[in-house]
Parts: C-alpha cells; sequence; structure tokens
C-alpha cells in the first residue's frame, strides 16, 4: 500500500490564474512537498516527545515513534496524477472531490498500477540550528518577549520562509540602532531563527519544550511569522492579545493603498463577509476578530505546550500561492509575482517590530479580556449548537432508514453501503461551561473598569510598583489555560482552548477536548471534556479578578 499526494489546478493552478512562468500558479510539472508527520500526536523530534532533543533524554526506536506514519508517502505533480485519475472508473466522485482537470472524476477502482520506490533518510541523527538572540531587559530582564521565524526551506525557499526571515532580520537591526542610540527594552527580547520546520517543526519544538521550565515561567508572548507577500495584513493568536494586536494594525500603513494595515483588513473583511449579520459585525465592533491558531508553524510548541499567548503575523492575499512548497518558490518567482519591491517586508518588519517594542516596553502588559471572554462565549455557542444539530441529524437520519429513503434513492446497479441505525444521543450537560464562561465574562468586566481607573489621569498609576505585581500574573493568564494532563489522547497537547484537529491536522479545533468528543459521537467524554474546560475557565476567572483588584489597589 501506498499513497501518492498532488495539488489540483482547482485549488493552486489554472482554475485560480495564469501559471508559471506567465504568472504566480502552480504549473502542470510543480510539486507540493510536505511533512506527512502525524503532528495532532506530537511537533517536533519524533523520538523525544515532550523533552527537549539536547537533553540526556532517553530515545523512542524509531518502529515506535507514533507519528512516523507507516505507509508509504510521496507528492506528485498534477501532470504525473492526470493519466492515474483518468484510469479510475466507479462511481463518479461526490461534488466536492472534483478538482479543475479536464476529465471526469470517479472515485476508483481502476485498472492503473502504480510501481511506488520511496527512498528515505533513516539516518538516526542529524543536527538542526537554531539561531537565537538576546536582549537583556533594563528593568524586567526575567520577562521575556520571543520573536521568531524558521530559516529552513523545502528547497529555494524565497517565500517559505525568507520573505518572513528577511523581516526579523530587519527588526534585529533596527533594534540594534536603537541600543546604539541608548535606548533598552525594560523587558528581555529574544529573536530566533528557527531549523527544521519543515520536517515536523523541530528546531521551535525541542527549544520550546528544553526550555519548558523557564519559558512557563518568563515568556511573555511569541510572536511568529512565516511567509509574506503582497496584499493584506493577517494576524492569528491568543484572544487575550487580540485588541493589542488591532492596535498595532491600526499604526502600521499598507505600503500600496496608504490606508492602514488594519483598516484595509477590515474593509477587505467587509467585502468578503458571508452574511449581513457578518457585515454589521465588523461595522459595530471596535476590533477586528482574529481567528484562532491551529498548528503549521512555530508557535505550536510556545502556545499549545508551554500555553505562552503567541501570535502569528503576515501580509498576502493578492498574489498566487501556487509555488507554496515547490522548487518554484525562488528570488525569480518572488520578484515577478509576489512582494516584487519589498514593500511588504518592510511592513511585516513595521508589524513585527512594533508588537515586540511595546510589548518589552509597556509599563502594563496590554493583555484585554473583554474580546477573550467574548470569544468564549462564542465557543460556546458554537458548541451547543454543534451538539444539537448532531443530534437532529441522527434522528433525521434514523427516520429516513426507517422509511427506506436510502434503498429507494441508491442506484440497484451501484450500490452504496446503506447507514444504520444510531441511538440517538443524550443531552449533554453545558451548564459547567456556560457557568465559567460567565466568570470570565464577569472577571472581564471586572479588569476593564480597573484599567479604566488606572488609566483616567495620563496613566501615572500604570507605572507604580503593584502594576509589576499585575504583570506577573498577565503573563501566566495563558498558561491557565493549559492543563497538565493535556487533551485526550494526545498529552503533548497542553492548551484547552486552541489545538489543530486530531483527525483534520493543521486547521483549529476549539475547545478541542469537547468539539472532537461531540464529532466522535463520544457522549460521555464530551461530558467530562466541558467538565474539564469549565475548571480551567474558572480558574482563569479567578486570575484575571486578581489581577482587576491588584490593578484598582492603591
Ligand atoms: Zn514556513
Amino acid at each position: 500500500m501506498g499513497c501518492l499526494i498532488y495539488s489540483d489546478p482547482h485549488e493552486d493552478g489554472y482554475v485560480q490564474g495564469d501559471t508559471f512562468p506567465n504568472g504566480a500558479w502552480r504549473p502542470k510539472d510543480g510539486v507540493q512537498r510536505g511533512s506527512v508527520a502525524d503532528m495532532p500526536i506530537y511537533p517536533g523530534d519524533p523520538l523525544t516527545p515532550g523533552i527537549g532533543a539536547t537533553k540526556n533524554a532517553k530515545r523512542l526506536p524509531v518502529k515506535d515513534a507514533p507519528t512516523i506514519t507507516k505507509i508509504p508517502v510521496l507528492p506528485i505533480s498534477y501532470g504525473d496524477a492526470q493519466p492515474l485519475l483518468a484510469a479510475l472508473t466507479g462511481r463518479v466522485a461526490p461534488e466536492a472531490w472534483r478538482g479543475g482537470l479536464g476529465i471526469t472524476y470517479h472515485v476508483g477502482p481502476g485498472a492503473a498500477k502504480v510501481h511506488l520506490k520511496v527512498k528515505s533518510n533513516w539516518e538516526p541523527l542529524k543536527p538542526v540550528y537554531d539561531v537565537i538572540a538576546k536582549i537583556p531587559g533594563s528593568s524586567f530582564p526575567d520577562e521575556w518577549v520571543i520573536r521568531g521565524n524558521h530559516h529552513d526551506a523545502w528547497v529555494n525557499g524565497a517565500e517559505d520562509p525568507t520573505s518572513g526571515m528577511v523581516a526579523v532580520l530587519e527588526e534585529g537591526r533596527a533594534l540594534g540602532e536603537l541600543l546604539k542610540a541608548g535606548w533598552k527594552p525594560k523587558r528581555t527580547i529574544i529573536l530566533c531563527a528557527w531549523d527544521g520546520e519543515e520536517p515536523g517543526l523541530l528546531g521551535s519544538t525541542e527549544w520550546a519544550e528544553e526550555h519548558y521550565d523557564d519559558l512557563r515561567a518568563h515568556a511573555v508572548a511569541y510572536v511568529n511569522s512565516d511567509s509574506n507577500g503582497r496584499g493584506y495584513f493577517g494576524v492569528e493568536g491568543s484572544h487575550t492579545l487580540e485588541k493589542f494586536s488591532n492596535d498595532v494594525a491600526r499604526d502600521v500603513s499598507d505600503p500600496e493603498t496608504q490606508l492602514s494595515a488594519w483598516k484595509r483588513s477590515r474593509l477587505h473583511e467587509i467585502a468578503t463577509a458571508k452574511s449581513a449579520d457578518q457585515r454589521k459585525e465588523i461595522r459595530e465592533r471596535a476590533d477586528l476578530r482574529i481567528p484562532a491558531l491551529g498548528s503549521g508553524s512555530d508557535y505550536t510548541a510556545f502556545l499549545q505546550h508551554d500555553g505562552i499567548a503567541s501570535l502569528n503575523i503576515g501580509f498576502g492575499g493578492e498574489d498566487g500561492g501556487g509555488i507554496y512548497h515547490s522548487i518554484y518558490d525562488d528570488f525569480y518567482w518572488y520578484t515577478h509575482f509576489s512582494d516584487t519591491d519589498f514593500v511588504y517586508g518592510r511592513a511585516l518588519a513595521q508589524t513585527g517590530g512594533t508588537a515586540v517594542m511595546r510589548l518589552a516596553d509597556a509599563d502594563l502588559l496590554p493583555f484585554e479580556f473583554g474580546n477573550f471572554a467574548d470569544t468564549v462565549q462564542t465557543y460556546v455557542k458554537e458548541l451547543k449548537a454543534l451538539a444539537e444539530k448532531t443530534h437532529d441529524e441522527i434522528r433525521e437520519r434514523n427516520r429516513e432508514i426507517e422509511e427506506g429513503v436510502f434503498k429507494a434513492s441508491d442506484d440497484p446497479r451501484q450500490p452504496l453501503v446503506a447507514p444504520k441505525v444510531e441511538t440517538v444521543p443524550p443531552h449533554l450537560n453545558f451548564a459547567p461551561i456556560e457557568n465559567a464562561a460567565e466568570e470570565v465574562t464577569r472577571s472581564a468586566a471586572e479588569y476593564h473598569k480597573a484599567f479604566e481607573e488606572a488609566n483616567a489621569n495620563g496613566g501615572a498609576r500604570l507605572a507604580s510598583a503593584s502594576v509589576a505585581e499585575v504583570n506577573r500574573l498577565l503573563i501566566q493568564s495563558e498558561r491557565k489555560l493549559t492543563n497538565s494532563e493535556g487533551l485526550p489522547n494526545r498529552p503533548w497537547f497542553k492548551h484547552q482552548l486552541y489545538a489543530p484537529g486530531f483527525y483534520t491536522g493543521y486547521a483549529v479545533k476549539t475547545v478541542p477536548a469537547v468539539r472532537e468528543a461531540i464529532e466522535q459521537k463520544q457522549w460521555k467524554q464530551a461530558d467530562e471534556a466541558i467538565a474539564v474546560v469549565a475548571g480551567v475557565l474558572r480558574d482563569e476567572a479567578a486570575l484575571i479578578s486578581s489581577a482587576a483588584a491588584k490593578l484598582a489597589a492603591k
């Protein structure tokens, strides 16, 4: 058995735009590389889960590493995939499975035979090199602001990762100039160039595992970028930093429209909103919502293992994405089809640099809990709706089976497997998580009130000594969203609000233990997970309340 993966022109080839060399999109022979390690279990060195690779760790034998998949896999181009797909017979593929090649897509089986020969490098150990630079903080050297991007690439890597890495280098150069001019950051700034991101987030994960205790004690936030291009500013991450990331984007100018990066993103979101309700919210809400982080770049270990508030930033959307992870991602492509005059590279450095300097120099750290509480409430509503929908779907399907709907509408000459009657699930008890979300909302209001009072009269009180104590609590606010047991089936992932999908990979599943239990129809586990997440949220609310009380104290 083997697995061949190709990128269909429907997603990133001629259906989207002109192909290279006439345009930016993937040509017939473009092959998208990528890791197929089972990273939703844990990323990093497959042989040392949870342990930094340079520690004297006991390594798993390769055959026992759960993240090394056992089926050989190769990526191929659509040029090579087309004859294989054309040889498939059987039922016509469902609409969502059809691509943009000029053939009828079938699900198989078919007559085509493939001779698959995979040669892998199984040398057991190979060094990867992280580059770490540190500017010690002048007032709070034990509070660390971390900024990173990876430096390894699948092939040439002009866009991924160099377009992001050069911004971090430029930020480092600018901070160096400021140091020479006499400026010193109040907090410690750590700039990182990660190695081995593409094969499995190796460099960042091993570093974040190795320094786990120190990072849990000292890290304020991690700001990641990966690739950059022409277009709209995008940010994803921790919702305690949602307002902060909006504020940074308000102060960076979009180089091609001269609007602020924030305003351009906002107007773009209105243009692409899916409903009138969505447009209304964008127009009325003070800040743009930021998506949560799943996985796929170096923030993973910081956010989901160490519990450090994280942001992922970049520009893009006006350049074609058809060269991703292929040999075509080179300097020629980048300077012809992406950020051809590097103005968005400068904008990214301005954004990352502004974020880092504000985090490093703020009297009171810019965490905010109103948007966070609002997001938690949204998640709880989504989970309730998901449970309700699953419930209704099972009822409806059972009824249709009883009515004979499937048998009557199936093609007797090409029959499908008939669905089976399922037990109608019990109603879940959402009360614990709803009450906990209310506590978060109440504590967020307390914090907001204390902040408004402290910030009055020019904010003089924000520079007082008691604010340092508030900051120490704020730094722990993301840590509180983790627990030491981690998620069911994957203890490495400790964050209870954000994780990549266990079955779906990269993309985020919010409140994963609850959401995935519902999706998998594991009702008992869903009820248990609701109680666990409610506990985590109550702890978070307690921390926010004590931060509010400290901030309010004279
Ligand atoms: Zn990358």
